[in-house]
Parts: C-alpha cells; structure tokens; sequence
C-alpha cells in the first residue's frame, strides 16, 4: 500500500470551485480552521467556464426589481418543484453575496455612473443578472482564488475523494489518494462540506469537462447514508459539440442563435418551423433541445447525430465582434470557419437541478457534521433551472454552510472517530488495485454514458428506462472484473474507476427516479406521459437502489405567489 498521511482540521471542504472556495473563505474569515481539497487544479474548476452571469435583484437598472420578484421568478420556472424555503434563502442572500464579491474585488461590467450592470437572461421579469464580459465565472473563480489566498486558506489541488468517514451518522472526516504519487489520506475534520459537482457526465454529450461531474457528490453522500433529491431533472442544452469525442458536450452559446443563426436537420429543412413558428430559433431553451432531440431520434439528423447551426449568413464583422467565443472555439476544436460553414451540434447534458438532498436552512444533509452546496446539492431549481441561478447559489450557500459548520465545530465537545469505518476506506481503494481485472474503465464509462444517451436523455418512456436499468446491471456486473494500472504518470486510472462507480450510482438514481415521474414537467419529458401530473408536485428522493420515497414540498408564501406569473423568454437567452 502507497504510503498514508493523516491531516486534521475543524472543517473540510470537499471542491474547490465557487461554492467550496465561497464556504473555505466564510469559515476563514471566522478564523476557523479549514483545509480545501480538489480533484482538479482550482483555478480550472468547471465554475471557470460559466459565462452569461449571476442573478441579484440589485435594481440597479429595473429599479421596480425586488428579492421576492426573483422568488416568484424561480419558483415559476421550477415548475413549482423549487423548495419555497430555499428559494427564499438565496433570492434574499443574493444582493450581499455581490456585495461580499465586490469586496474580494470582482470586476463586474458596470454603467458609466458606477452602477453594476444588469441584463436580460431567461425567464426573469427583470434585467437582474450581473456580468463581467462573457466570462463570467472565470472572474468569480478568480476572485475567490484570490481571496483565499489572501487568507491563507491551505488549498490541495491533486486529492480524490474517495469515502466519507461516517460513524453513527456523524460524519468525522473523509478518506482519499493523491492522483500523483498515490499517498493515502485519512482526513479528521469536525465538519464536513461537500461541494463536488453534479453528474452530467454520465451522458455521452455534456457541457463540462472530462472527468468532472461525474457523479461523486451523489456516492459519496449515500455511501454514507445521506440521500438524493431528484436525480432525474437534468437540465440539456440545445446545442453542444458533437466532436472531437473528447470534448463533446462543449456549448455553442446560445447567442449565435440569438444574433440570428438558423438551425437546419439533416435533409436541409429549418424545422423549427414544425415546433414553434413564431419563434423559430429564438423559441425557449427546452423546445429548442426538444425540437432537435426530436429530428435525430425520427432520422432526420446529420451524418453524425446531429443538427446544423448556420451562422455563415451573417457579416463577418458581426460574428467577430458578437461571438467571438463561438469563432475562437471552432477554429481550435474542429478547424472549423464558422464564417463559412454550419457548425454540428446536438443537445447536451448541462445542469443537474437535484442533488444531495439537504436542509434549506444550513445546508445539512441529515447526516450530523455534513453539509452540501452548490451543484452537488438541492432545492433550488426544481424541473427547470433559470440561467444565472447557479452561480449565485454558490455564494449564498457557501456563506451559509460554511457559518453553519463553523458553529457546529465550536460546540462539538468530542470528535467521534471510527475504526471500522477507516478500514472499510482503505479497503474500497485496495480492491481495484489488487483485482488486475480484465475490464477496461473508460470502456465500461462509456457504456454508462450510452445508455443514459439512448434511454434517458431530452425524452424518455418507460420501455427506455427499464431497458436502460437491465444495461446498467450488466454493466456493473462487468465493474466487478476491473483493470486498474496506476503507471508513471500517475494514479489517474484509479481516479476513473471511481468515477466510475460515482457514475453508475447516479445512472441509477436517475433512471429509478425517472421512471417514478410519469408526467411531463420542466425538462423531464416523458413521451409516454405527455401531460404534467398535479399530484406528482413532490419531490423524489432516492436513498439507494429500489428506495424511492416521496417528499411534500412547503407551500408557497402568498407574498411570493401573488408575483408569480408567466414569463416571456423571446429574445432573452439562457446560458
Ligand atoms: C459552459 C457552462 C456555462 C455556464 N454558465 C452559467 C452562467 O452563466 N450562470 C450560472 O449561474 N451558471 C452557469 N453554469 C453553471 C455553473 O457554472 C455551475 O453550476 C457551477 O459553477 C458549479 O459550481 P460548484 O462549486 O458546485 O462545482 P464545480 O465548479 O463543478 O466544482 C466541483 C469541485 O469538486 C471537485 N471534486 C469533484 N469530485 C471530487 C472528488 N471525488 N474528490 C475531490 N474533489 C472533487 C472538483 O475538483 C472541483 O473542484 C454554467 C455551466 C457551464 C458548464
């Protein structure tokens, strides 16, 4: 066995992007002890790629916007799944979480006058989403990174993750490996906060990066006995790259609709005529990928699986000056001029609305000492997440679990450790290394992102979904035969085989709790039950295989309800 260090601090945070790095200042701040680990570098986490901007009714430019009206907002197009409670929490928090940001120095784009600049995004009735140039996230990465460094926040950049340490349902600290040099860690920790991602990577197309969300927040919260909030409502964008494989998923940004390009199927047809014919391309973010799912899947797409998105009408100057994201992207990834040719595109998984299941109030996840945020947690979005949501959460969430296990730490009178539960640790990372299996990782990862791809994507049945839980249990039967080879480069291998496992938990989860929503609602369309179900307003909660449970959701308060209303989305467009 590789060496094994142990490290003890008050709190751990388990992700280093926006919403880890947010709770690791908060705690910092407090003059908490806390350490911050990552399985990727922090200044590259998937936040850094987030780029239309971040919702707070600052009224700085509607000056009639107001917390509550975002509420209402939120809640409507959750598709009434949002959890009230929360959605207040973050609406409320939002303005001050800009300000704390202004603070650490974000550079936000703002009028002439000083004032932060607010724009249309989505379903907002109001311009309310702060932004800085198109990359946005990257400048909310950067600040945060700066700020913890500021505070000496101790940040590890090459640690997996790879067990919960849980004793009596306290949690005490985690268990994981360097992806270098293989050094075992066994981290104590009075509290800790899990802020590892969501699990859109387990379909073949998805807009994050390689080896990110790939599901872990989802093991190893059950693994240690906490639970999932609606694994099945995942949010797709319409247009992602179809190749290189390996960065398919990658968004083409919405606004090479928006500045006027024209989608075409696979005989040459502008079929969005056939789906919304007012709107055409500008139609909503769900019709969108919806109407292009639906020219695939009927035979009508490109030769590889795909749809066209033409901007080459358009002046040359237009798309230099309005997408040049778009261009640069293009020109790296495929050699592709989009001057000159459309470009392949195909819907793609984006957002996972649910998540760890956890209290609106601290962001506990019912197990004592563990807290989740951001993508890996829950509540917020319900069936259809408003763009600019996301990264908002994570700042609020952040200052509040991070105040939270703070206050938690400082009453804790003794540290409940567990042997057995170390044991069992080390031993899930010895068995893959000691197996010499003959099955290979990223085959059986691409077998799990097939199916999800085929049976559970923008539109699923019932067929689809039971056909998809029998390739999943072969697929894990196969698991059980792995080939790990940790090599000179490193112990990468054995990171995907986690990732692996991580993957095929949250396919589970998804495909169990997707065939329990039989109604159509936000963006979990189901062919086979086309309306949406007024008795199905629950929330699905999913504790492990075969256990499915359902959850009232509180009731709106009559303040927040009134302002609710249908939202038009012509010509806003959602990232
Ligand atoms: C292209 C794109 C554009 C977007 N645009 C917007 C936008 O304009 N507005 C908006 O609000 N939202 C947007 N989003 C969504 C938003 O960016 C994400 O939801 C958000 O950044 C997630 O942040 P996070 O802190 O939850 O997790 P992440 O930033 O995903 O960080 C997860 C962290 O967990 C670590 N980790 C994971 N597993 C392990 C493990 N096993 N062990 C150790 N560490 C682990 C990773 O290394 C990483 O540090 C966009 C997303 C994409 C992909």
């Amino acid at each position: 066995m590789s060496p094994e260090r142990l490290i003890a601090t008050s709190v751990l945070v388990i992700g280093t992007g926006g919403s880890g790095l947010r709770a690791a200042i908060e705690l910092a701040e407090r003059g908490r002890d806390v350490l911050a680990v990552g399985k990727r570098p922090k200044a590259d986490s998937h936040t850094s790629l987030a780029a239309g901007g971040i919702n707070a009714a600052l009224a700085t430019v509607d000056g009639e916007d107001t917390w509550q009206q975002h509420a209402a907002d939120t809640l409507q197009e959750s598709y009434l799944l949002a959890n009230p409670r929360t959605v207040q929490i973050v609406t409320e928090g939002a303005s001050r979480a800009i300000e704390e940001l202004e603070r650490y120095g974000m550079p936000f784009a703002r009028e002439q006058d000083g004032r932060i600049s607010q724009r249309y995004f989505g379903a907002h009735t109001f311009r309310r989403t702060a932004f800085a140039g198109d990359y946005t996230g990257l400048e909310i990465q950067r600040t945060l990174v700066n700020r913890a460094r500021l505070l000496q926040v101790p940040i590890l950049d090459t640690i997996y993750i790879t067990r919960l340490l849980v004793r009596d349902n306290v949690a005490f600290g985690a268990y994981g490996f360097d992806l270098f040099d293989g050094t075992r860690y066994v981290i104590h920790a009075d509290s800790v906060i899990l802020a590892a991602g969501g699990h859109t990577r387990i379909w073949r197309h998805t807009s994050s990066r390689r080896d990110e969300n790939t599901g872990d927040s989802f093991r190893l919260a059950v693994e240690a006995g906490g639970r999932i909030r609606d694994p099945e409502l995942v949010q797709f964008h319409p247009s992602g790259l179809i190749e290189p494989e390996n960065a398919a998923g990658t968004l083409v940004s919405e606004a090479a609709r928006g500045e006027g390009g024209i989608l075409r199927n696979g005989v040459g047809e502008r079929f969005m005529a056939r789906y919304d014919p007012e709107r055409m391309e500008l139609s909503t973010r769900d019709r969108v990928a919806l109407a292009t799912y639906t020219e695939i899947m009927e035979g009508r797409g490109t030769p590889n699986g795909g749809v066209w998105l033409d901007v080459s009408h358009l002046p040359s100057e237009t798309i230099m000056q309005r997408l040049p994201r778009v261009y640069q992207t293009l020109l790296e990834l495929q050699m592709l001029d989009i001057t000159k040719t459309p470009v392949e595109v195909a819907p793609t998984a984006h957002y996972s609305m649910g998540g760890v299941w956890t209290d609106p109030e601290d962001y506990g996840t019912g197990i004592e000492g563990l807290y989740a945020i951001g993508e890996a947690s829950s509540g917020l979005h319900g069936a259809n997440r408003l763009g600019g949501n996301s990264l908002i959460e994570l700042l609020v969430a952040g200052r509040i679990a991070g105040e939270a296990a703070a206050a938690y730490s400082a009453q804790l009178t003794a540290q409940q450790r567990s042997a057995a539960a170390l044991a069992e640790a080390r031993s899930q990372v010895d068995e893959p290394l000691a197996a010499d299996g003959s099955e290979n990782v990223r085959a059986l990862q691409r077998a799990i992102r097939n199916t999800m791809t085929e049976h559970a994507g923008v539109v699923r049945d019932e067929a689809g979904l039971l056909a998809a839980l029998a390739q999943l249990d072969v697929i894990e039967a196969r698991m059980a035969d792995l080939g790990v080879h940790p090599d000179a480069a490193g112990f990468h291998d054995l990171a995907h085989a986690f990732d692996l496992k991580s993957a095929a938990l949250a396919a589970r989860a998804t495909l169990e709790a997707a065939l329990e929503r039989r109604e159509t609602r936000g963006s979990h369309n189901r062919s086979d039950y086309p309306e949406l179900d007024a008795a199905l307003r629950v929330n699905l909660v999913w504790a492990g295989p075969g256990r499915l449970a359902r959850e009232e959701i509180p009731a709106t308060p009559d303040g927040i309800a009134a302002l609710m209303h249908d939202v038009s989305t012509a010509g806003k467009l959602i990232e």
